[in-house]
Parts: structure tokens; C-alpha cells; sequence
């Protein structure tokens, strides 16, 4: 068995989003869509290792947001089986919900980042429940429950290593940067904090976080997530409490994160990108919601 990392190219900014295809004894299965705007790329990537869009008859999405599964309605109209979480499974089907979000954050920018999201026919949705086994092209994956990034979020295992999706974080390729997507208003830090531990147990010899390829330490990974985690939600909380408005906040989570990226020897051009497909304002907004919630269920 191969596990090959389809690099989509996005935004034509190399090592951003990967979809991952591992050909099994009865043929490919891939790991992740990627996004609409990323199919001709994903069709390329493909040819590149002798396979046709049609070629591809099972596709596991770790969760539904864009970059991971935007794309999944073209490859099931296509005729590939696509596998979801089931709370996801309704909005591969009717994308509206889904867009509509996505464009709360990415604005007047959809088109061009994330392109055209068709939706999947429904009989090419199979539904997947923590623990479910899949045996595809022979072979085995097992879907884990991994929510917090996004409230419904499966790690996928396979023998002895695991597709994480976002729930390990991004990983910035020849840095030991992590990055924290944390979106509104799904990101929940203690629930998160438990789909890390639930990783950690697993032991895995590699994770391949879909930002971006091949891990060969993912205790390493899953602690710094644990780290910039703690020390996000923290700087966001105590400027909260300080009674600082949203826009000061936002401003001080961005200069901070980006003063990291540029510690660990980011270009200003690649700190740009990461921006588009994981706006830093983005995640202030999600962890400042996520702690109004926490404070509105004290009250
Ligand atoms: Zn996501």
C-alpha cells in the first residue's frame, strides 16, 4: 500500500492543502476532496500516478468545510462513494447551509478561493458514526470521533497511522510551526483538548494533517497544538476580561501569530497565503466565541 501526497496547489501556493491517495490492492481511495477551486489540480495530481477522476470510487472527508471537501460533490457526481461524518452528511447534499457560513467569513473572496461547490446526490453520501470500520479497496480505515476544530470531525486510522484532517492542527512544512484554525462558532477548546488526547493515545507512527503531508512525530504535532492552544485561548480570554473590543483584540491575535510565522522563518508572501485559507481574524473571532458562550452559560 502507497499513501501518496497530492499537493492541490492552492491558490497556487505550494504545501497548503493536500489530498492524500493511497492506492489499495483493489484500487484508489482518497483522503480529502480539496477544494472545487483545486479539481483540475486534483485531476492532474491523479494522472500524475496513472488514475482518472473516475478511477476514484471512495473518498473519506474529514469534515465539510471547504478546503477539505469542497470538492466532493464533483467527484460523487462523478461516481465516487464519498464518506462523512453524519452530521455532515446533509450538507454535502445541499451545500446552501455550509456556503452561507463560509461566506460569513470569507466574504466577497468564495469564488476565487474555494470555486464552485456542487452537491453530492444523496445516494453517494454514506453516512460514518465514531469507531465504523470501512473496508474500502481493501482496505481498513476506522473513523474517530475528533471534534473541537469543527463539531463534527472524524480522524481517519489506517494500520498504524492516521488522515487528522484539522483536528492536529496545521502543520507549516520545514518549520515547527503549528497553526490554530479555530472557527466560529465551532471551535471548542475543551472539547478539543480531548480529541487531542484521544490522538495521543492512539500512538501513531505518522499523522497526515491535510496542512500539510507526512508527520513522523505526532507526539511532537499533538503538543504543540496543545501549547498554542492553551496560549490562544489565554491571550484572547485575558484582553476579554480587560474589557478590549473585538477589532483591538483581533489586531493584537494577529500581530502575535504572525510574529511567530515570522520567528520560525516565514516569508511575508507565504504568511499572506496561510491568511487567506486560515484568516488569523478567524480564529480570534471563534475563540472570543467560544468564551462569550462559556460566560453565558455561567450567568
Ligand atoms: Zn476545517
Amino acid at each position: 500500500m502507497d499513501i501518496i501526497t497530492l499537493d492541490l496547489d492552492f491558490q497556487n501556493l505550494p504545501q497548503i492543502i493536500a489530498s492524500y491517495l493511497i492506492v489499495g490492492p483493489a484500487g484508489p481511495v482518497l483522503v480529502e476532496s480539496g477544494p472545487a477551486s483545486t479539481y483540475m489540480n486534483l485531476r492532474a495530481g491523479l494522472s500524475q500516478h496513472g488514475f482518472k477522476i473516475t478511477d476514484v470510487k471512495h473518498v473519506l472527508v474529514t469534515h465539510i468545510h471547504l478546503d477539505h471537501a469542497g470538492a466532493a460533490g464533483r467527484l460523487a457526481q462523478e461516481g465516487a462513494q464519498i464518506y462523512v461524518h453524519k452530521v455532515g452528511a446533509p450538507h454535502l447534499i445541499d451545500p446552501s447551509r455550509l456556503l452561507t457560513s463560509a461566506g460569513r467569513i470569507y466574504g466577497d473572496k468564495m469564488d476565487i478561493l474555494w470555486g464552485e461547490t456542487v452537491p453530492a446526490p444523496a445516494d453517494r453520501v454514506k453516512a460514518v458514526a465514531d469507531g465504523d470500520v470501512l473496508n474500502v479497496a481493501g482496505l481498513q480505515f476506522t473513523a474517530l470521533n475528533t471534534p473541537g476544530h469543527a463539531w463534527h470531525h472524524h480522524t481517519y486510522r489506517l494500520g498504524n497511522v492516521a488522515f487528522t484532517g484539522d483536528a492536529a492542527g496545521i502543520q507549516i512544512p520545514e518549520t515547527d510551526l503549528v497553526e490554530l484554525p479555530a472557527p466560529p462558532p465551532e471551535f471548542k477548546l475543551e472539547v478539543w483538548e480531548q480529541s487531542i488526547d484521544r490522538l495521543l493515545a492512539e500512538n501513531f507512527e505518522a499523522i497526515y494533517p491535510t496542512h500539510f503531508g507526512r508527520l513522523n512525530n505526532p507526539v511532537g504535532q499533538l503538543e504543540g497544538l496543545q501549547t498554542i492552544l492553551r496560549q490562544a485561548a489565554e491571550f484572547v480570554r485575558v484582553r476579554m476580561e480587560s474589557g478590549q473590543d473585538r477589532e483591538t483584540i483581533v489586531e493584537a491575535y494577529v500581530a502575535w501569530i504572525q510574529s511567530k510565522a515570522r520567528a520560525a522563518g516565514l516569508s511575508e508572501y507565504t504568511i499572506k497565503q496561510l491568511n487567506t485559507v486560515n484568516p488569523l481574524y478567524m480564529s480570534a473571532d471563534g475563540i472570543m466565541h467560544f468564551w462569550r458562550r462559556v460566560a453565558a452559560k455561567q450567568k
